[in-house]
């Protein structure tokens, strides 16, 4: 299933951005993106792609079923660690609106789970 989903969309945008405030930080790279941050990049996207919570999915940080490989994990968490706290200031609205999935999400998805 494809979704295409407003939601989904803007948590691709905030996730470009964070890659990018990260590469651009710790990679000194001349272009948006290195290879290995845009490898990233494609990997977290395909990942939202095929999250069989759709449009329920909260961020993938408070997700409960952690699709990613280790060692993207990892990768992920770092620039999440990295780029989350400057969002609010290069990205006010995304990062409003992460902080809200970050949330919100959660309590919905927690009443609305199977037990
Ligand atoms: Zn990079």
């Amino acid at each position: 299933m494809k979704i295409t989903n407003k939601r989904l969309k803007r948590e691709k945008k905030t996730l470009e951005a964070m890659t990018r405030l990260y590469c651009k930080d710790n990679h000194d790279s001349a272009q948006a993106m290195c290879t290995q941050c845009e490898e990233l990049f494609h990997y977290a996207c395909q990942r939202i792609d095929n999250c069989i919570l759709g449009d329920k999915k909260t961020t993938c940080a408070k997700c409960p079923i952690h699709c990613f490989k280790p060692e993207y994990k990892d990768k992920i968490k770092k620039v999440m660690r990295h780029s989350g706290p400057k969002m609010i200031y290069k990205h006010p609205i995304l990062a409003f609106y992460h902080l809200l999935d970050n949330k919100l999400k959660p309590i919905l998805i927690k009443n609305r789970m199977p037990k």
